[in-house]
């Protein structure tokens, strides 16, 4: 515990960059040498629009860094947050920290976006990827990376994150939206056995089906029990799954930087109404 603490205490930024880039090349090359679906597209240009959202991700985080470094000087000066109060020992600030920073920082800024109507204009982009991969992890709208943003700095705050715990987070998190929404083939029994513990692909696909409610379970990013603790959980064939969503299908709007850009600033379009729930 301690060497990890160590690591992350001073985790060098050109380490942050090579999880990026090394993670995103790692998983790339295992959904190609084994993909679940044989998707019938132009890798090149998705990937392409892909890197783009996340090339402006790390553009959001980069320019907020100073916001986060001021809230854990601030919390660790003035002994303040849950992980201060609790006077846990190392290995526990260690697993309850994280699972706390993935709970305010991914589960809830993803189920409050799916919620709340002007969020989710913004977090739309993210659904409107009908290839989804390794790439799509990051396919995030500059508003939603802020909105993102400000949840970690609220997490931090309320776990009373150190340094460590910010950077052991962010790398665990990243790794694990580049793992769960990888096109790779796990095999089915492994999958459901990680999915007791973390999010795995065959879980977050769901989420990405076209309608809902499907579209509106599986919020998880690092662990999956909150999922299953708060009534989100769902587990479907993925191989009757259908990529992308209801409203924004057309390739024009889907496959165009610009266009997707618009979107939270174009009028809003209802969630399509269905005679039957879709039970699959
Ligand atoms: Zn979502």
């Amino acid at each position: 515990m301690d060497l990890i603490v160590d690591y992350f205490s001073n985790m060098p930024t050109a380490h942050r960059s090579l999880l990026l880039v090394g993670g995103l090349t790692v998983f790339f090359l295992i959904e190609n040498a084994f993909p679940f679906f044989r998707l019938d597209y132009s890798k090149w240009k998705h990937t392409g629009m892909n890197l783009f959202f996340t090339f402006t991700t790390v553009i959001v985080n980069f320019s907020m860094a100073f916001m986060l470094v001021s809230v854990t000087i601030w919390v660790t000066d003035n002994s303040f947050g849950l992980i201060n109060w609790l006077s846990f020992p190392l290995w526990a600030q260690v697993i309850f920290g994280l699972m706390l920073m993935d709970l305010i920082g991914a589960y809830l800024v993803h189920w409050v976006q799916h919620n709340v109507k002007w969020m989710w204009k913004f977090h739309i982009i993210h659904h409107t990827d009908q290839h989804l991969d390794t790439t799509s992890a990051n396919r995030h709208h500059p508003g939603e990376s802020v909105f993102r943003f400000a949840f970690t700095i609220l997490a931090v705050f309320i776990v009373g994150a150190p340094v460590w715990l910010i950077f052991l987070y962010q790398s665990a998190s990243l790794v694990a939206t580049q793992f769960n929404h990888s096109n790779m083939n796990i095999p089915e029994a492994l999958d459901t056995f990680l999915s007791y513990f973390i999010a795995t692909p065959r879980m977050h696909r769901v989420h990405h089906h076209y309608r809902e409610p499907y579209s509106n379970t599986n919020y998880g990013n690092i662990f999956s029990f909150w999922d299953r603790l708060f009534g989100t959980f769902s587990r479907v064939d993925n191989e009757k799954l259908v990529y992308g969503l209801d409203t924004h299908m057309d390739a024009h709007e889907t496959e165009n930087i610009w266009e997707l850009l618009k979107i939270p600033f174009v009028p809003y379009r209802d969630r399509i109404e269905y005679e039957d729930e879709e039970k699959l």
